[in-house]
């Protein structure tokens, strides 16, 4: 699973991963490089830290699901800033789309998601 936060969203993110640790921590986790420094700095979990997402490591985990490699995204948007680098959100939504890769926005559809993978 990757996981990526916009900036403002990147408490959110630490508080979703906390509280559902044990979850994520049987899957291989992978991260743009703030979010996932500060995943594991901040929870302890192991994270495959990427490039930063603004620097290309959205690119990079729009490879990954290109390439079949990855499973499920998390990506916690920002609905309320003009994001500056808005072509790799679409960029992940169209790629994720077309390779029919599980993708979670928000906590609620993020929880869902883990709680299939935990079952499966
Ligand atoms: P970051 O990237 O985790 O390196 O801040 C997130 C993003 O794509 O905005």
């Amino acid at each position: 699973m990757a996981l990526v936060a916009h900036d403002k969203m990147k408490d959110a993110m630490i508080e979703w991963v906390t509280a559902h640790a044990p979850a994520l921590a049987k899957l291989d986790l992978y991260g743009t490089g703030t979010t996932g420094g500060r995943i594991t700095q901040e929870t302890g979990l192991p994270v495959t830290c990427l490039k930063s997402g603004p620097l290309g490591g959205d690119a990079q985990i729009g490879a990954m699901i290109a390439e079949k490699r990855l499973d499920a995204l998390v990506f916690f948007i920002d609905p309320l800033s003009a994001l500056p680098h808005d072509v790799d959100v679409k960029s992940l939504v169209r790629l994720a789309t077309l390779y029919n890769t599980a993708m979670a926005i928000n906590e609620k559809s993020a929880t869902l998601m883990l709680k299939a993978l935990d079952n499966n």
